[in-house]
């Protein structure tokens, strides 16, 4: 392969991902996978992630997706990762931070349990993947982590504060990472979603008046697709994108632009 057309493909690189049973987590192995990547998903559904493994093995099967089952707000089974990680003997490239979730609330009425599993989840787990794969990316010379954040990290969307937050400080250790990791060789960016067609949209989107509200203030007038932030996500592991870090894109059709 030419130097030029290496620049955008993956090939022999191991990227995690986590949150890649479904949604935004499943397109992002499925794309990096198309671009010659060894993606290995995590998330907790051993079942979901059988089954996304087994998807992605057929459409690219060179890749040879692997799974490992792991509740990431727990420290022990972050560690526990790692451990299967060394044992595959494939070490890690890239690294996609994409599990989050969500407890929608008042703002009063959030407990401190609330509080510790969403910060623990969405920011916390990603904080320690980032440390725990250090090693291994500051040996490889396309290193990169992509962190899925959030338009809620930059504005108000009605997500409950907490979400806001994680996604902000998500967004802020982007940035500081991207820093001090620099002189590593580690390129550290996100992306900012919109709304995404998912599974945990779906809900919300199926209510006729709240779609229309939403696409009433998306300039494209749509609603984004998995393989849309997958695209964004890939672009920035790609060594095409080799003088971007601590950059934070949105992939929002044009939402975080519009004023009036
Ligand atoms: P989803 O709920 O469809 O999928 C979430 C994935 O994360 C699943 O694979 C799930 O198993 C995994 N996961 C959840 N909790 C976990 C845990 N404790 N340990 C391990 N894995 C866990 O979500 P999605 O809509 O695909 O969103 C993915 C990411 O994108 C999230 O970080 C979310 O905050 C962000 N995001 C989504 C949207 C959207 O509109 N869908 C918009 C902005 C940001």
């Amino acid at each position: 392969m030419n130097a030029h057309l290496s620049r955008w493909r993956l090939d022999g690189q191991s990227a995690l991902i986590t949150g890649a049973s479904r949604g935004i987590g499943l397109a992002c192995a499925r794309e990096l996978a198309a671009l010659g990547a060894s993606p290995l998903l995590v998330a907790r559904d051993e079942a979901q992630l059988n089954a996304a493994c087994e998807e992605i093995a057929e459409d690219f099967p060179e890749s040879e997706p692997r799974f490992f089952a792991a509740d990431l707000s727990e420290s022990e089974e972050r560690l526990a990762v790692f451990d299967w990680v060394a044992d595959l003997g494939a070490p890690l490239s890239l690294l996609v931070n994409n599990a989050g979730g969500n407890i929608k609330k008042p703002t009063l009425d959030y407990s401190g349990e609330d509080l510790h599993q969403l910060f623990e989840l969405n920011l916390v787990a990603a904080f320690e993947l980032c440390r725990l794969a250090h090693p291994q990316l500051a040996q490889h010379a396309n290193a990169a982590i992509v962190n899925i954040g959030s338009v809620s990290g930059a504005t108000h969307v009605r997500t409950g504060a907490p979400y806001g937050i994680s996604k902000a400080a998500l967004h802020q250790m982007t940035v500081n990472l991207a820093c001090d990791w620099a002189e590593d060789g580690i390129r550290v960016n996100a992306v900012a979603p919109w709304y995404i067609r998912t599974q945990r949209t779906g809900p919300a989107l199926s209510d006729p008046d709240y779609l229309d509200e939403v696409l009433q203030r998306t300039p494209m007038g749509r609603i984004g697709e998995p393989e849309e932030v997958a695209g964004a996500v890939a672009f920035l592991c790609l060594p095409a994108s080799s003088y971007i870090t601590g950059s934070v894109i949105a992939v929002d059709g044009g939402f975080l632009h519009y004023g009036f």
